[in-house]
């Protein structure tokens, strides 16, 4: 029976993250992954970096996080493209919500700054006539997913973490870990299964909520920004049983990759046509250059979404020696690396640069 300071149950890109720096900060880490490294909700994912501003907490989390990804600005595993997000206004309430939003983007640090009509369509012409203008956050990128998990584990692997790969975690026991050979890990667990979280913590709370992506052939110069409309914070932190939005984002491949719908209560990984025409059809709207485009690949993925729409990260609360770090829904990508140091830290009883108390595990036992 071999024994770790810290067992990580999967390799997405938060276990990955997590066992990364657990290794760089001398622990003895086992990976236990069941699938492919990177390839579950992480492998769906846009790879948007992004800020959200409508939960404070979520938005020092991401900002945090953000910082942290400069690390792999010139890392070129991460397909790292400092595109910037370009916000855009149909309606002209939402334009009027733009300077609220920056104030609160820029009390977290994230500097923002509102466009007018000329300016939009300046920085993207193909965008439809008649759009009220927008706003801009230019430090943030987009990374391709998988390939930082594969680079995250390369890390720990090559900073002496083990890998258990191809088994699964079938059960927590007071020591460890039991595999799907009836093998077992002796040691702190950290429990990062995204929406499998439930199999091994049942007391805390997961649902899925699928999302359809579109991704083009190469159009290299058509779309500069990652584009996403206003109203789309209510479309993905809303709590609708299907919605879509617009969210457009220009791979440094120059292909396009085009999103996003949400869905809660689907479980087969089918792509719907009637879903996916609903999502084209608003990104259509604004781009209505798209139409003409081939589409390459359609697919669909699964968003880990705890019951108030926060990550659990800490220990679990009536368990020893267990942790999670889990329920990230649409802004895993982003805050990955915070979750990590957010974690790393308390599991090293060190004070963590934020505030940890929003993402314990232990408000879904309230
Ligand atoms: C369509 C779509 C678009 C998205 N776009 C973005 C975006 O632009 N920006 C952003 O920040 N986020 C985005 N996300 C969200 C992001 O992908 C997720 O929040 C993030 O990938 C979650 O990572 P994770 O490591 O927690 O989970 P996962 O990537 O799902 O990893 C969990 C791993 O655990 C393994 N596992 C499960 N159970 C066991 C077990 N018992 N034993 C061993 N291994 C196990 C699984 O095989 C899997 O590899 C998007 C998601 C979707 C679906």
């Amino acid at each position: 029976m071999a024994a770790f300071d810290l067992i990580v149950i999967g390799a997405g890109i938060v276990g990955t993250a997590c066992a990364e720096l657990a290794v760089r900060e001398g622990l003895r880490v086992a990976v236990v992954e069941s699938g492919a490294v990177g390839g579950g909700a992480t492998a769906a994912a846009m790879g948007h970096l992004v800020a959200m501003d409508d939960d404070p907490a979520e938005l020092a989390l991401s900002r945090y996080s953000l910082g942290l990804w400069e690390r792999f600005a010139s890392l070129p595993e991460a397909e790292f493209s400092r595109c910037g997000t370009l916000w855009v206004a149909r309606e002209a309430s939402e334009f009027a919500g733009v300077p609220a939003k920056i104030a609160r983007l820029a009390a977290a640090g994230v500097v923002a700054r509102r466009i007018d009509a000329d300016e939009l369509y300046r920085l993207e012409p193909a965008l439809v006539a008649g759009l009220c203008g927008g706003m801009l956050v230019a430090d943030e990128a987009v990374v391709y997913p998988p390939r930082v998990a594969l680079h995250l584990l390369g890390l720990a692997r090559a900073g002496g973490a083990s890998c258990v790969l191809g088994r699964r975690a079938v059960a927590l026991s007071a020591d460890g870990v039991r595999l799907d050979d009836g093998s077992t890990l002796i040691g702190p667990v950290l429990v990062a299964t995204g929406c499998a979280v439930p199999e091994l913590l049942p007391q805390l709370p997961m649902r899925s909520r699928k999302g359809h992506l579109v991704i083009t052939e190469r159009y290299p110069g058509r779309v500069h920004h990652q584009l996403l409309e206003l109203g789309y914070a209510d479309s993905a932190h809303g709590d609708a049983d299907s919605s879509v939005a617009f969210n457009v984002q220009p791979r440094p491949t120059g292909q396009i990759l085009i999103g996003s719908s949400r869905e809660f209560g689907v479980d087969d990984r089918d792509v719907s046509p009637a879903m996916l025409r609903r999502m084209l059809e608003r990104a259509f709207a604004f781009l209505p250059m798209l139409r003409e485009l081939q589409a390459l690949r359609v697919w669909t993925g699964f968003r880990p979404t705890s019951f108030d729409g926060r990550p659990y990260i800490g220990a679990v609360a009536d368990r020893a020696h267990t942790w999670v770090a889990a329920g990230h829904e649409g802004l895993g990508v982003t805050t990955a690396l915070g979750t990590a140091q957010l974690l790393i830290d308390q599991v090293l009883g060190r004070a963590p640069a934020i505030d940890p108390m929003p993402f314990l595990p232990s408000r879904a036992l309230q």
